[in-house]
């Protein structure tokens, strides 16, 4: 168990570190996630590696600014080009989710104030999962709002052990599957989807637009690891169908890629119909990953056979 664990942390730390490295070198066939197995899904190929080359994009794609807009409702997106913060507006204070890499929360902050709201009205930090690339932020946020932070119980041992410049990593209220965090007039229900990270964690919440009210999910990463154990296939397997069954109208995902933000956001600009309504491509990311999860379990199936014949 402890082992699964470690694991499971260093995956996309390195991967993204890997990722970070080739990008620099040039030597993409030596190093990040394999280039194997191949699936297609609604007509797009991917591979572990260049999923994990969609989600993190290049160093200066993870630290950019991406221009900050409302998506809809009271949900706001704060964060750079592949890495998601939102911003849940409340008349009691604000919610955050996902502060990213500590080196990013200035830029998170610029984009809040660029909206019109203040910074130190973050009353609540939540996070996707407990990888530094969501959550490394977490202890900077939290000494400049003085926001709650609460973590899902699963992710603990995680956070515990992140801790950038030695800042012990916050955590005000340990969550549990299922559970609701309200703030004002929004509550959010934390859904237990584990196997990218123990504790990954599925955002529901309603949000009201024209009348109307749309429910939203903001996914965790479902983007399984080169080797899955006994105990992730079960955990994999139990959150494809958790999230296959979560009514969403609105689906946002912990990196941009998973939701197409950038083609969205550039159909926001032709005020039209909200262009993030769209029950349709809801599954999509689950397709994608669920696909892979399959492929990788059959390659490693095969590999297992072919050495015990
Ligand atoms: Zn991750």
């Amino acid at each position: 168990m402890k082992q699964f664990k470690v694991t499971l942390f260093a995956c996309a730390v390195t991967g993204a570190a890997i990722l970070a490295a080739f990008v620099h070198t040039g030597q993409a066939q030596t190093a990040g996630p394999p280039d194997h197995p191949a699936v297609t899904v609604h007509g797009h190929t991917y591979t572990p590696r260049s999923i994990l080359a969609r989600n993190m994009g290049t160093p200066e794609d993870q630290t950019t600014q991406f221009p900050p807009h409302k998506i809809i409702g009271n949900i706001y997106y704060v964060g750079t080009r592949t890495l998601s913060s939102f911003l849940v507006v409340t008349p009691q204070g604000n919610i955050l989710i996902d502060s990213t890499f500590e080196r990013n929360v200035p830029t998170i902050e610029k984009s809040v104030k660029q909206l019109g709201f203040q910074f130190s009205d973050i009353k609540i930090l939540l996070g996707n999962h407990a990888h530094g690339d969501h959550q490394e932020g977490d202890a900077l946020v939290k000494q400049l709002t003085g926001a709650q932070v609460m973590v899902m119980a699963e992710d603990v041992p995680a956070l515990q052990a992140m801790k950038p410049g030695g800042k012990e990593h916050p955590i005000d209220k340990v969550l549990h599957d299922g559970e609701a965090v309200t703030l004002g007039d929004t509550t959010l229900v934390a859904h237990l989807t584990a196997g990218h990270t123990p504790g990954c964690t599925t955002w529901t919440m309603k949000a009201r637009e024209a009348g109307k009210t749309y429910n939203v999910v903001i996914n965790c990463s479902l983007r399984p690891p080169a080797m899955l154990t006994p105990p992730l296939v079960d955990a994999f397997n139990r959150s494809f169908k958790l999230v296959r069954s979560l009514p969403c109208d609105v689906q946002l995902g912990d990196h941009p890629a998973q939701y197409n933000m950038q083609e969205k956001y550039a159909k926001l600009q032709n005020r039209g119909r909200n262009p993030f309504i769209d029950a349709a491509s809801c599954k999509i990311e689950a397709d994608i990953e669920e696909a892979m999860f399959q492929a990788i379990l059959a390659e490693q199936q095969k590999a297992a056979g072919s050495v015990t014949h």
